[in-house]
């Protein structure tokens, strides 16, 4: 017997403390980016949900468009934040080079590391306006291919497993890096996890 899920989400607290990533984002970069903004998303879905149950119950009508479109937004802020806190680490847990299965993916898609961030990093640095660089693989393919996430929720190849995202929202860095987002993906590899990455990729293949 499964448990039941809760019917709404939640913010998820952090996996460190929120100073523990400095000094490549500061404490209060990360408390405003977790407790306003991540915070924002999960309350924006929730009340979506809670106007499509209220329009069921009262069998009222209801503006599908508006409210998927915005469900879509909300919903992809919610589950990509929690992604993004999941595959950083504090500096020396975090960085370096990937390992495990994730060094042997990498190898094999990009023909090198120094490649893959090449290319990852463009991704990052070329979205236009707010959005993600994700890493994700293709279960048909078992490829690893980059994605290039506009706002929350455009460009996303469905059913692809998504392993390891970095946000270039100007939220996501600007206290620290003001408008330089090239800087902010630059130091961004010294607290990448990853061992989390790798296990994210492992659970996918399997
Ligand atoms: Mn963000």
């Amino acid at each position: 017997m499964s448990e039941a899920k809760p019917r709404f989400y939640s913010l998820p607290s952090l996996p460190y403390s929120y100073k523990a990533l400095e000094p490549y984002i500061s404490e209060q970069q990360l408390t405003i980016h977790h407790q306003k903004h991540h915070q924002a998303y999960v309350t924006g879905a929730n009340q979506l949900l809670e106007k499509l149950d209220k329009a069921r119950k009262e069998n009222a009508d209801i503006d599908m468009r508006a409210t998927l479109k915005a469900l879509s937004f909300n919903i992809g802020g919610h589950l990509l934040h929690s992604l993004y806190w999941e595959n950083m680490a504090p500096p020396g847990k975090g960085g370096g080079k990937p390992g495990g299965v994730l060094a042997d993916r990498i190898d094999k898609e990009f023909g090198s590391f120094e490649r893959f961030k090449k290319e990852f990093s463009e991704t990052a640095a070329t979205v236009e306006g707010s959005g993600w660089a994700a890493l994700t693989l293709c279960r048909q393919t078992d490829r690893l291919i980059p994605m290039q996430i506009e706002k929350h929720n455009a460009n996303v190849y469905p059913m692809f497993r998504i392993l390891f995202v970095i946000d270039v929202f100007e939220h996501a860095y600007y206290i620290d890096y003001k408008n330089n987002r090239g800087e902010y993906l630059e130091k961004f590899w010294n607290i990448v996890n990853w061992d989390e990455v790798d296990k994210r990729l492992q659970q996918a293949l399997k």
